[in-house]
């Protein structure tokens, strides 16, 4: 099979695999520990920690290991919100194109009786700064918005938003989990207080993550933790770190720092590749940019007439996505494809490919004849 579902997780890069299997057999002692072994794992989780941090721009204070970015996300906005019983209303800002994680997280807040702004994005994906400004009130605790959406590729203007919500005293979270992989990721250059991603996405383990919070952020108004115990990451994220995950994902961000623009525009030139091999084959419609303003490694796009589920159960050689179920079991149509405005028929009939490390031009091209023919076989014989 041709893997061209990178922004659902991608595979393991080998020197990830291999530094995580050393880490597992040599470094299994609990961090926390105060015996020479337990010290040799704490330097290790510290080292793949000063990674993390420098390839933010953060310092390693500022950096808590998660179990992925559905936790890191799930703690920024309740853990600025503050979820305890008696506690003020506050009210959160987000967009309607955000991951289910963050809007997910701010309905439960919704049901505890905080308020939330959704704001709308524009046919290509994107939230318009002021209408941020405009949505911020006194009471506003947190304003959330994505790096880059998942599903169609949309890059935020998160610096501008954040010089806004700076100006207004109020904190940002960013879900970078789909940037951090293509585009340079500063917290200090975004201007951001909050920042998630996780491992799996950049070549590295599923299951471990990252939070920055900054330390200003923390020094003001400490987040309040979602586990409570042996108080590890400084009291915030309690529970003995699963070491091999984070040397793991010290040794992704590593590789990923290495030659991340150029990679960039590989992926960019691969997807290229495709569209136009695609394009004399089977009509088919873009749903995201290829431009500027996108990511550079996938792109959205619909079959007319095709049941795009359908065509990936058919279409054994190729594993792409569907934008009709986005999440493990819901066959609800996108909710980011209607965000930006496509009628059901078009929704129903699109995929998403994205381009990978180990993706060749040879890959991309099969791919291209492999969907072509799935939708050219599924059409109805035409009758004079
Ligand atoms: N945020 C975005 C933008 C994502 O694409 C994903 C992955 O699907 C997540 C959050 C959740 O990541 P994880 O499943 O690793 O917790």
């Amino acid at each position: 099979t041709i893997y061209l579902d990178h922004q659902a997780t991608t595979p393991m890069d080998p020197a990830v695999a291999e530094a995580m299997h050393t880490a597992a057999t040599e470094c299994f002692a609990n961090p926390s520990s105060p015996h020479a072994a337990g010290i040799r794992a704490f330097r290790e989780v510290e080292r793949a920690r000063g990674t993390v941090a420098r390839f933010l721009g953060a310092a390693r204070s500022e950096i808590y290991f998660t179990s992925g970015a559905t936790e890191g996300n799930n703690l920024a906005v309740k853990g600025v919100v503050g979820t305890g019983s008696g506690a003020p209303v506050r009210h959160v800002v987000t967009t309607a194109v955000e991951h289910k994680s963050v809007l997910d997280t701010c309905r439960s807040l919704r049901a505890g009786g905080h308020e939330v702004t959704v704001l709308p994005v524009d046919a290509e994906g994107r939230v318009d700064p002021a209408r941020v400004a405009a949505a911020l009130r006194p009471e506003t605790a947190l304003v959330s918005v994505m790096l880059a959406n998942n599903e169609v590729s949309t890059i935020q203007p998160v610096a501008r938003i954040a010089e806004l919500t700076r100006a207004a005293g109020v904190p940002l979270h960013c879900d970078a989990t789909q940037g951090v992989g293509t585009l340079p990721v500063d917290v200090r250059e975004l201007g951001v207080d909050l920042l998630t991603f996780s491992g799996h996405k950049i070549y590295g383990p599923k299951g471990i993550g990252v939070l920055y919070v900054s330390n200003a952020l923390s020094d003001e108004a400490p987040l309040v933790p979602l586990l409570h115990g042996g108080g590890q990451e400084r009291g915030l994220r309690a529970g003995t770190l699963n070491t091999a995950a984070v040397i793991g994902l010290g040794r992704a961000v590593e590789l990923l720092a290495a030659g991340r623009e150029r990679e960039a525009g590989r992926l960019a030139a691969l997807r290229g590749r495709f569209l136009a091999e695609l394009a004399g084959l089977v009509p088919y419609t873009l749903n995201s940019g290829t431009g500027v303003g996108f990511l550079p490694q996938a792109v959205n796009l619909s079959f007319e007439g095709a049941d795009a589920q359908q065509l990936l159960l058919e279409v054994t050689a190729v594993a792409v996505s569907s934008g009709s179920a986005c999440n493990s079991s819901a066959q609800e149509p996108s909710h980011v494809l209607t965000a930006i405005g496509l009628p059901p028929e078009r929704i129903r009939g699109s995929i998403r490919v994205g381009f990978g490390r180990f993706t060749t031009e040879e890959q991309a091209v099969r791919a291209a004849h492999a969907l072509a023919a799935g939708v050219l076989a599924a059409q109805p014989v035409r009758t004079a």
